[in-house]
């Protein structure tokens, strides 16, 4: 089944974009048209809705936030086939121009990724009427970036929020850059958060901040076990419990985990214990 919807925020579209080969899609990705630019190009599964929802007349330069498949799927059509040029973090650079051996679960939710030539964006990236600083957040991937748009309010944060308190993470996130990243976004002020999967307005900051608040909180509950002494199975043990979400843990074969989060802080606590 396919998902498609514009999203109208006025200056800015949102192109919702989902797909299953059997039944509801279980997520979908939204990329951004406004001025004379796209942020993010949605996954390749959704190739027919991202070709019909995109306004071509007006598409001449696509940026991306980070390389995964949901956000970077359709990059090699737009190089190849569109002659548009995409842009992203030199690390995006680097991750596009190999093949890259996508899960099972990946492929299903959203299609193959082929690799391409991206273009490294500067500090600042500028459509005909709007300005926007590039600040690399890495964390949720090594690469990401988010685009800021200081005059309108505007922060176009690929995968950055997602929600305020997540119920699971990726085995190759990093909780401790993640907050160092989020701390980033915090300090800047903007009134619409453009997420890659759901976008928030009305003090979009403020989600930002719980979220801050949410892994804070949840790297200081590991941090009093390390330091009672407890191994890593006993603070499995104590802070997974029932929080576990089985059903993403177990589609992704352990890929996507609430244990992963609590895996990431111990191993940020003991980076930042051995740096010392
Ligand atoms: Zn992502």
């Amino acid at each position: 089944m396919r998902l498609e919807q514009v999203l109208d925020f006025g200056p800015v579209k949102g192109l919702r974009m989902g797909f299953a080969p059997v039944g509801k899609p279980l997520m979908s990705a939204i990329c951004y048209q406004l001025d004379n630019i796209l942020i993010d190009c949605g996954p390749s599964n959704a190739h027919e809705s991202f070709v019909r929802l995109v306004e071509w007349e007006q598409v001449e330069h696509v940026y991306l936030t980070h390389y995964h498949e949901d956000h970077a799927g359709n990059a090699a059509y737009l190089v190849e086939r569109r002659q548009i040029p995409v842009y992203g973090h030199p690390l995006t650079c680097q991750a596009l121009r190999k093949r890259i051996a996508l899960k099972p679960y990946e492929l299903y939710m959203w299609g193959s990724l082929k690799p391409t030539e991206v273009r490294e964006i500067a500090g600042q990236v500028e459509s005909d009427k709007y300005r926007f600083q590039v600040i690399h957040t890495p964390g949720h991937s090594d690469d990401h970036v988010v685009y800021w748009e200081a005059e309108q309010g505007w922060l176009f944060s690929g995968d950055m929020y997602l929600g305020a308190r997540i119920k699971y993470f990726r085995s190759d996130e990093s909780v401790m850059r993640t907050i160092a990243s989020l701390k980033k976004i915090a300090s800047l002020e903007f009134d619409a958060l453009f997420c890659g999967h759901n976008p928030q307005f009305g003090n979009p900051v403020n989600h930002i901040k719980r979220k801050l608040a949410f892994f804070e909180s949840v790297v200081s509950d590991v941090a009093e076990l390390v330091d009672k002494g407890l191994t890593d199975r006993e603070i499995y043990k104590r802070l997974v419990g029932r929080k576990e979400f089985w059903p993403a843990k177990l589609i992704t074969l352990g890929d996507v985990s609430y244990k992963n989060l609590i895996r990431s802080a111990i191993d940020g606590l003991r980076d930042t214990a051995r740096s010392r």
